[in-house]
């Protein structure tokens, strides 16, 4: 699994990829989780974290989203590590009360289609996107910080309450505001509303990071992601 470290030494490990990514962030003796994968790879989601953190607590656990995908470890790691979850306002709802919530739109005509035949089977679908209801602990808004080095900033368009953590100004754990999962585009699948997601890759790029880490696929650079953005502002905003 990869790792990066920032230039005020904020180490940053991934803990699941494939169907959806997680990592942990270490900043001196805080240490936050982002996102928590999908359900069933809890027990790879523990034993990692039990090695990174050695013995130490998970002082936060930060979701970007309320997507399955996402959170679905999320009422497991609460109950097991006594951690505090943090979530955007808008997104909490539907961490308390999955059965809520809202599928988001297609952005291609392949996931449009392919959304308008599994609503045909929408009770297989809501079962696919179900998960544990998690209580959260704060409810977070722009720039809140968490530590000295790592703050929140609202990044909604994929969802309403989409979120990003900034590490140093260097690095964006973006969760679903974009993928990394083709070498040439940053557009993700499905989006509530696309020119505030695109607006929101603007006010990434406004926080000087260099490198982006999405919740789907492997990092984007500055320079893709500017290059998306400049393309699709004409087009959106
Ligand atoms: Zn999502």
């Amino acid at each position: 699994m990869k790792k990066w470290k920032t230039n005020n030494n904020c180490k940053i490990y991934q803990i699941t990829k494939g169907r959806a990514n997680s990592y942990l962030v270490i900043d001196k003796d805080i240490s936050i989780m982002v996102d928590t994968g999908i359900k069933n790879s809890n027990k790879a989601v523990m034993g990692k974290l039990d090695d990174f953190l050695d013995g130490n607590d998970l002082s936060y656990l930060v979701l970007t989203h309320s997507h399955h995908d996402h959170v679905g470890n999320a009422a497991m790691l609460k109950e097991k590590y006594k951690t505090k979850v943090i979530i955007q306002k808008s997104e909490a709802e539907y961490l308390m009360n999955p059965k809520s919530q809202l599928i988001p739109q297609g952005t291609n005509l392949a996931t449009r289609i392919g959304l308008r035949l599994l609503m045909r089977i929408k009770s297989k679908l809501t079962k696919f996107l179900n998960f544990e209801a998690v209580d959260p602990d704060i409810l977070a808004t722009d720039d809140y910080f968490i530590s000295s080095n790592c703050y929140l900033i609202t990044t909604p368009g994929h969802s309403q309450g989409s979120m990003s953590l900034i590490v140093d100004d260097e690095v964006a754990l973006v969760g679903d505001a974009m993928f990394g999962v083709f070498w040439w585009s940053v557009f993700p699948p499905f989006a509530a509303d696309v020119p505030m997601m695109i607006r929101s890759w603007g006010k990434l790029l406004n926080t000087g990071s260099k490198l982006f880490l999405p919740g789907h696929g492997t990092e984007n650079s500055r320079e893709l992601l500017e290059k998306q953005y400049n393309k699709y502002k004409l087009k959106y905003v």
